[in-house]
């Protein structure tokens, strides 16, 4: 069997054409400072730094084109200031 290199990528729904959409995810860049920055704040080994990873701010629909800017999915993730009961 062969092997495929899985990427991440968000999923969204055109609001003109209704077509289903998906956006590979865009690679956060670090500095060295920023990523020394991140072993101190979060007590971490060197390979313990993976990719972050962030969502693009702007999608074209691959259907009609239309771009539209993009905002997270609220509801995605459970909301830390409701304590779930
Ligand atoms: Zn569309």
């Amino acid at each position: 069997m062969d092997t495929v290199v899985l990427r991440a990528a968000f999923e969204w729904k055109c609001p003109k054409c209704k077509a289903g959409n998906f956006n590979r995810a865009v690679a956060v860049e670090f500095t060295d400072s920023d990523r020394e920055e991140l072993l101190e704040l979060f007590d971490l080994k060197e390979d313990e730094v993976g990719d972050m990873i962030q969502a693009p701010a702007i999608v074209k629909c691959g259907k009609c084109l239309e771009k539209f800017r993009t905002e997270d999915d609220d509801d995605f993730l459970p909301d830390p200031s409701e304590d779930g009961e």
